[in-house]
């Protein structure tokens, strides 16, 4: 579903992003850690062109993102996307947060987008909050409803930038049992997280990145049971 081949990504003369190799199968959920710095983020970004790369090609559902002819916005359409900083509409209610980009974006109409607010606020465990306005819900219901934002748009994969670093300890389980719930539905997820249990419990496969490579991937219980490189051993000691 998702495919990358040789990307590259430099900021000036730095490069960020040294010639990555990565497929997500259908339905496959890919966990990527590393050290701070080492490109998560960037790659993440390379995939729905938030960032451009310098090099490489990415591809999702079959078609290449970067190929300059591209529709970027199609493509954007069928990639959820899911940061550490939630990025709710302040002004607008939880239910609104769902509708407004279903009927800006897809052009749902006011019905249909309700339906499908509905079915995800659901999904999330909040449709008892679809009236409220989301200063007045916990940072977990919030980034719960992020989740539930972009599954409203009907994505094909989904991208997490770290969605539960920003969270007090005690709300990052809520985040994750969602998370673990869209897996068991068979979404193609691309995960980047310093959740190592999450990552043993739910990603097919684990890749760890250091200095914009990917230095080892496998399934989680040889990458983070059992890593084989010494780097990943040593990021490992220093987050568990
Ligand atoms: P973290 O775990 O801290 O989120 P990361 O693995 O996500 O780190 P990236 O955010 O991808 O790392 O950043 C990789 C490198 O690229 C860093 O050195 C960062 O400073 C640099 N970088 C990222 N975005 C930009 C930018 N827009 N302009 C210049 N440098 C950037
Ligand atoms: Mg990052």
């Amino acid at each position: 579903e998702i495919e990358v081949r040789g990307l590259r990504k430099a900021f000036g003369d730095h490069e960020v992003l040294r010639g990555i190799d990565l497929e997500v199968a259908r339905g496959e959920v890919v966990c990527v850690i590393g050290p701070s710095g080492s490109g998560k983020s960037t790659l993440l970004r390379c995939v729905n062109l938030l960032e451009e790369p310098t090099a490489g090609r990415v591809f999702v559902g079959g078609t290449e993102v970067t190929d300059p002819d591209v529709d970027i916005d199609a493509v954007r359409r069928r990639i959820g996307m899911v940061f550490q900083q939630f990025n709710l509409f302040p002004h607008v209610t939880v239910e609104e947060n769902l509708t407004l980009p279903q009927r800006r974006v897809l052009g749902r109409d006011g019905e249909a987008a309700a339906r499908v607010a509905r079915e995800n606020l659901e999904r999330v465990g909040l449709l008892e909050k679809a009236a409220a306005y989301p200063a007045k819900l916990s940072g977990g219901q919030q980034q719960r409803v992020a989740i539930a934002r972009a599954l409203a748009m009907d994505p094909e994969v989904m991208l997490f930038d770290e969605p539960t670093s920003a969270l007090d300890p005690e709300l990052v389980g809520d985040v994750l049992a969602v998370m673990r719930g869209l897996a068991g539905d068979g979404m193609t997820m691309m995960v980047v997280t310093h959740e190592m249990s999450f990552a043993r419990e739910v990603a097919d496969r684990v890749v760890f990145m250091d200095g914009g490579r990917i230095v080892e991937e496998g399934p989680a219980e040889q990458v983070v049971g059992a890593p084989r490189q010494a780097r990943t051993r040593d990021f490992l000691t220093r987050v568990l």
